[in-house]
């Protein structure tokens, strides 16, 4: 017999060598129904697997994020499978899974296009309504390599996997290379939708042939899926490059591909946040600094970015002297801390800049805000000793948080990534520096993600994520600890003993680049900034232009009191102005005709919202101050209005 812990903790005795589905059939009808994989002693595998001895089985359902991956990337061989059943000299070269989906990369010199998607589906659904079981079969790397010594992607495949052991899977005739695990049978790879199809060169390298990449999504139910694609939708409504040039926030020009162009209007969102950002930094104990753009040559050697960045990295050079433009701003950092001596007493040191960088992208990769060539980051250093690492990740994190909360990103989630086989440091440092970002982290209660020997050479790191309102998941903030950075610039304190020690290097941005948070920020609000960002908060809207004289003074007023407003004389009808301020996503619309003037009120209209109310102007105008102040997204509570 075998005997099989479950996940909360129960016991289950089942005959040795039963497989993960049984003991899942032994649980539940529905849990084996829905079951996709099974984790045994930790290690994610098909239910088929067989159980011996003791061990800790968990049953996986694409619930659970692991699940999902199975299901999608089972999906992938299903679309290859299709693939291949309608262009047989189809060459398949791999396919794993991406956020949302998975996609396959394949060998075909027919293109494959859009107006061909149905027809894959609808093969798809025929394998998935034949339910063929997938059945892994092992043979030795040797065999293999044999088996598909004509077949040069495989081959590679083969040479890249780790073990000696190689698996194949197969689905009735269709067999393909894979270490799994995968669902049970084809039918169930959930709903899917082929999605879009792309060049890509094999591993990305531009030498080499140029493949169809073919994305795909997969979900649980139908319902899921449809879900998605409305997510989609709503998505390309809320583009930011579309959203930019409707109100008029940034634009890019051919004269600096990649380098964005930000406008009055988008300047005013960038300064409020520069504004919130510094009053919490500075709260938090920052000091803030500003370091050149141009920075001798010999300093990015010593930096180590020329032997580890030198291709994303833009130079010049005057005076036959050669300069680098500044793709980080560590080195800038260090050249300030070196200005003077520094003593234990003094640490933490906490310096931010908000510094302008340039890293060489591809054109291809560009797309807006969200990928530039040249942007600021929201940077920090934080100089400290090793017993003090762990406060600071904690004080890290609370800013962190407190930011994003800010503006409306609840949903979060954290990944440590640790020691990498190639790193700098001893391992006594290493096991400090990422202790202490453990601790921190179940200090403050927080669950992450381990990605194990993905650090840095020269530091262990944590890195937030964000979901946006409609569960995009964007990478924003990283802390990274440096060992290598303060050694290389020869950066030393004063200890307690009176010896000098190097201090430990803390690299910090919560928000990560400002065009790129701003690029999300559009597209997270749809256009419809909070008022605290909104770069109009009020347009006054006179009834007619005997009107004009009294909209005017509310205007003057308003501004007075510090909102940005202006007034609507044309000489549309007010249904028409009211319409395009709509449009136009002003927060506030105040209607004023002769009957507000005499009274010295206003009528007020709220973005997304049909009521109107009618405010004295000085309520208006302190109520609205407030609400700047607490940064809500509320426009309409608060409003002492006046009933006639
Ligand atoms: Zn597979
Ligand atoms: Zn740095």
């Amino acid at each position: 017999m075998a005997e099989v812990t479950l996940p909360d903790g129960s016991r289950l005795e089942i005959a040795d060598g039963s497989t993960a589905k049984e003991v899942a059939e032994k649980i539940g009808h529905k849990l084996a129904e829905a079951a996709v994989a099974a984790k045994i002693n930790g290690r994610l595998c098909d239910l088929s697997t067989p159980i011996s001895g003791k061990a800790a089985v968990e049953i996986i359902t694409p619930q659970d994020p692991e699940g999902l991956e199975v299901m999608r990337h089972s999906c992938a061989h299903v679309m290859a499978e299709a693939i291949c059943a309608l262009w047989p000299e189809t060459k398949l070269v791999y396919g794993p899974t991406v956020e949302d989906g998975f996609y396959y990369d394949v060998d075909l010199d027919e293109p494959i296009r859009p107006s061909d998607f149905e027809r894959i589906e609808q093969k798809m659904r025929e394998i998935a309504e034949a339910d063929r079981p997938f059945v892994r079969r092992q043979m030795s790397r040797a065999e293999a390599l044999e088996k598909l010594a004509a077949d040069k992607y495989k081959t590679d495949n083969i040479n890249r996997a780790k073990g000696d052991t190689i698996s194949f899977y197969s689905t009735g005739e269709f067999e393909d290379l894979c270490r799994g695990p995968h669902v049970p049978s084809t039918g169930k790879v959930g709903s899917f939708k082929i999605m879009s199809v792309a060049g890509a060169y094999w591993h990305g390298d531009p030498t080499q042939k140029m493949l169809q990449r073919v994305y795909g999504t997969s979900w649980p139910r139908e319902k899921e899926l449809k879900e998605y694609l409305e997510r989609l939708e709503e998505a390309k409504r809320r583009d930011h490059r579309v959203i930019g040039k409707q109100m008029d926030l940034f634009s890019f020009n051919e004269a600096g591909p990649g380098f964005a162009f930000i406008h009055a209007n988008g300047m005013i969102i960038w300064n409020a946040i520069v504004e919130f950002w510094r009053s919490v930094h500075e709260r938090y104990g920052y000091k803030e600094i500003r370091t050149p753009i141009i920075l001798d040559e010999q300093l990015w050697h010593r930096s180590g970015h020329w032997d580890n960045y030198k291709e994303n990295m833009y130079f010049t050079s005057f005076d036959e002297r050669g300069y680098a433009i500044k793709p980080m701003n560590c080195p800038g950092g260090c050249l300030v801390y070196k200005t003077r001596k520094h003593s234990y007493r003094e640490f933490p040191l906490r310096v931010a800049e908000l510094g302008l960088v340039h890293r060489h992208e591809a054109s291809g990769v560009m797309h807006g805000l969200f990928r530039v060539r040249q942007f600021t980051q929201d940077d920090a250093h934080i100089f400290c000793t090793p017993d003090q690492i762990e406060a600071e990740i904690i004080g890290v994190i609370e800013l962190t948080f407190e930011l994003y909360k800010a503006f409306g990103f609840e949903d979060f989630h954290i990944e440590l990534s640790t020691k990498p086989e190639k790193h700098i440091g001893s391992d006594e440092i290493w096991e400090v520096a990422t202790n202490a970002l453990r601790e921190a982290l179940a200090h403050k209660q927080i669950d992450y993600k381990v990605n194990e020997g993905d650090g840095a050479f020269y530091g262990p790191k944590i890195d937030f994520h964000v979901r946006d309102c409609l569960k995009r998941s964007w990478q924003l903030g990283t802390i990274q600890l440096d060992f290598s950075m303060p050694e290389r610039f020869g950066l030393v304190y004063t200890d307690r003993d009176n010896t000098e020690k190097t201090p430990v290097m803390i690299h910090r941005a919560v928000l990560g680049s400002f065009e790129r948070f701003i690029g999300i920020l559009i597209e997270h609000y749809g256009g419809n900034f909070p008022l605290w960002l909104a770069p109009e908060q009020v347009r006054i809207l006179p009834i007619s232009d005997k009107s004009n004289d009294y909209a005017a003074q509310v205007e003057e007023e308003l501004k007075a009191g510090r909102l940005r407003c202006r007034c609507d004389c044309s000489d549309e009808k007010i249904g028409a102005k009211i319409a395009r301020a709509h449009g136009e996503r002003v927060p506030y619309m105040l209607v004023v005709g002769p009957r507000e003037a005499r009274l010295g009120v206003v009528n007020v209209r709220i973005r997304g919202d049909r009521a109107n109310m009618t405010v004295e102007i000085d309520e208006f105008l302190r109520t609205v101050q407030q609400k700047i102040a607490d940064r809500t997204t509320d426009l309409s509570s608060g409003f002492a209005f006046v009933v006639f």
